[in-house]
């Protein structure tokens, strides 16, 4: 289907862009285009104005910070994450999530910015950010203000962003000491069931974990999950013992045309396992 008729504006600077988005309830930003040009073509939204940050030089840059954060530009894409050099030894998980995303023509064009704004579950950045703890910045016409990653995602499409407010960037702490990041999806069509492992270990036992579920209308910390691998050696039974009651309580989406809610719930446990395995080094489970 022809993309319906709608005004597009690159503006030069971010002050133009956000003053233009402050200026219309019905003007979006254009970052990568990879979902929005698609829902549009769908008829699935409707706007009068495109305002493309996308080659904005203020979003486009990743800056190694003096204290081992990270902060990325909005408009970084893909395929830059995955070919940066310092960023690969700092943050490796970063490029790798950005490297393992969909295929070469998406990672060309989509950009971090437009993947945790557009929080489509099946997006890898939204549970990428709320396990590495990360912070969102956002910049308006009138002032600019930080939203921590957990805080960010509101629901399903949507973010705590106003109108008229841009992503700009987003920091990425330094892993602490010892602590490695694992990851495991399951696909089926789109990503069915997907969780982030944060973890440390000492002497063959894991002494801290952090666990994330994505799939799920907001990237959702399993904190009860995590306190269970507390102490709990590195072999695969005891691991699966530990993550076994990771989906207790959550509502998984209805059945649709990729997996069943049951599917989703039996996945859950399983993607954790994985995630955790791979975090301390051993992918065979
Ligand atoms: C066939 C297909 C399969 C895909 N599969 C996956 C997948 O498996 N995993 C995955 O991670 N992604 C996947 N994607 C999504 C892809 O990663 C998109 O790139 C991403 O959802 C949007 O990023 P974008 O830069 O293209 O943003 P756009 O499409 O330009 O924008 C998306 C939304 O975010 C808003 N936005 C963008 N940037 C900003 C900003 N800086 N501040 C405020 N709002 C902003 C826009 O206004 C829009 O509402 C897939 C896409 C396609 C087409």
């Amino acid at each position: 289907m022809l993309l319906a008729s709608v005004d597009y504006y690159r503006p030069e600077t971010l002050a133009e862009a956000t003053e233009t988005l402050a200026g219309s309830e019905d003007a979006r930003a254009l970052a990568g285009g990879q979902s929005l040009v698609s829902l549009l073509k769908l008829r699935a939204t409707r706007l009068d104005l495109l305002v493309d940050i996308s080659r904005l030089e203020e979003l486009r840059s990743v800056t190694n910070n003096d204290d081992g954060t990270v902060t990325v530009g909005s408009c970084v894409t893909y395929d830059e994450l995955e070919h940066h050099e310092k960023l690969r030894s700092t943050h490796p998980s970063i490029g790798q999530v950005a490297g393992a995303t969909v295929d070469q023509q998406i990672r060309n064009r989509g950009t971090l910015g437009g993947n945790v704004c557009h929080n489509d579950p099946i997006n890898n950045f939204p549970v990428l950010a709320v396990a590495l703890d990360a912070t969102m910045h956002a910049v308006s016409s009138s002032g600019e203000r930080d939203i921590a990653a957990s805080e960010f995602f509101t629901g399903l499409f949507t973010n705590a962003l106003e109108t008229g407010e841009l992503l700009v960037g987003v920091t990425f702490p330094a892993l602490e000491e010892g602590f490695s990041v694992g990851w495991n999806e399951i696909e089926i069509g789109e990503a069915a069931s997907r969780a982030v492992a944060v973890v440390r270990t000492e002497n063959g036992s894991i002494s801290e974990a952090r666990i994330t579920l994505g799939c799920l209308p907001v990237p959702t910390p399993r904190p009860d999950t995590a306190a269970a691998l507390a102490g709990v050696g590195g072999s695969e039974p005891e691991i699966a013992e530990a993550v076994a009651t990771v989906a207790d309580g959550i509502d998984f989406f209805p059945h649709d045309a990729d997996a069943s809610s049951d599917y989703r719930r039996a996945m859950a446990p399983v993607v954790a396992k994985r995630a955790v395995l791979d975090a301390i080094g051993d992918d065979d489970g």
